[in-house]
C-alpha cells in the first residue's frame, strides 16, 4: 500500500466517488506532508470502511480526491461507553486518545462533587479523538459527549446498560476481572471512572442503590484515574468486548 496519510472525512465513499478537501485538510495533506497528485490517502467516515483514494487536485486551500478500492470494512467499536471526569488537560487527552485506541463507542465526561479537571472543550476533544483513530486504524469514531453532572448522566439510563464502576472503596478485594467474569459478547456496557479525589459518600450511597451498577476492583493499589480507564478499559474487552 502507497498510502501513508489515513485521513477521517465526513463524506460518503465508494469506488468512484470524489472526496472535496477543504482548507484545514488542504493545508495538511499539501504543504505538511505534501502529496503530489497521483499520491495515495487511506480514508474512513465511520460508515462506509476504509477506502485508498488518489489525489486528483492539490491546491493550496483546495483538492479532491478519488476513491478506488475499499481496504478495511467498517468495523464499529463494541458498544462501551467510558463516563469519566475530567482531569488535568494532558491527563483527559491521555483518557480520550487510550479510550479511542482502546475500543469505545461513547466518550462521556461527567462532573462529580471532587472535579477538579479544566473545562471540557467538545469539540477540541472530538478532534482529538478523530485523531486517535487516524493513527491507530479504526474506522470510526467514538461519539464525544459534552460534559453533564454524573446524576443527570444516571438518571437517564438504559436499564439493559450494565455501568461497571471502578469502586476505589474495593482497592484490594480481588481482581477487577471477577466483577467481569461470565459477561456476554456483544451486551451494551459502560465504565466510570472517578476524579483523583474518588467519589463522595453521597455519590457512593447513591451508586450502591441501582440495579444497573456493578462495582469492580481494579487490584490492589490505588490507580490514577487516567490507568484506571485504561485498565478498566482493557479488563472489559478482554472479558467482553472485541478482544475475546
Ligand atoms: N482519592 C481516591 C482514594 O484515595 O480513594 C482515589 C481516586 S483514584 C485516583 C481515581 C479513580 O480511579 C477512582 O475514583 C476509581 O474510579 C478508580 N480507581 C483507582 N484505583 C482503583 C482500584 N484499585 N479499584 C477500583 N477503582 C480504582
Amino acid at each position: 500500500m502507497d498510502a501513508k496519510v489515513r485521513l477521517y472525512v465526513d463524506q460518503p465513499l465508494g469506488a468512484g466517488q470524489a472526496v472535496a478537501v477543504g482548507p484545514e485538510q488542504a493545508s495538511y495533506l499539501f504543504s505538511v506532508m505534501r502529496l503530489p497528485v497521483g499520491a495515495g490517502v487511506l480514508l474512513f467516515n465511520g460508515r462506509d470502511g476504509e477506502w485508498l483514494a488518489r489525489v486528483v487536485d492539490a491546491g493550496k486551500r483546495r483538492g479532491a480526491l478519488l476513491c478506488e478500492v475499499q481496504t478495511k470494512p467498517l468495523q464499529l467499536p463494541p458498544d462501551m461507553w467510558l463516563l469519566f471526569s475530567p482531569v488535568r488537560k494532558e491527563r483527559t487527552n491521555f483518557i480520550v486518545e487510550k479510550a479511542v485506541e482502546l475500543g469505545v463507542a461513547r466518550l462521556m465526561p461527567v462532573t462529580t462533587r471532587f472535579t477538579q479537571g479544566e473545562r471540557w472543550r467538545q469539540d477540541k476533544q472530538l478532534a482529538h479523538a478523530i485523531e486517535a483513530a487516524e493513527q491507530c486504524g479504526a474506522t470510526a469514531v467514538p461519539q464525544v459527549g459534552e460534559v453533564q453532572p454524573l446524576e443527570r448522566a444516571l438518571a437517564g439510563w438504559p436499564a439493559d446498560r450494565a455501568l461497571f464502576w471502578a469502586d476505589e472503596a474495593l482497592a484490594g478485594a480481588g481482581p477487577g476481572a471477577a466483577g467481569l467474569a461470565g459477561l456476554e459478547a456483544g451486551r451494551p456496557g459502560a465504565i466510570l471512572i472517578g476524579p483523583e479525589g474518588g467519589f463522595s459518600d453521597a455519590e457512593q450511597a447513591l451508586l450502591r442503590g441501582l440495579p444497573f451498577v456493578r462495582p469492580i476492583s481494579l487490584g490492589p493499589r490505588i490507580l490514577r484515574a487516567e490507568t484506571a480507564a485504561v485498565a478498566a478499559l482493557v479488563l472489559w474487552q478482554m472479558a467482553a468486548g472485541d478482544w475475546r
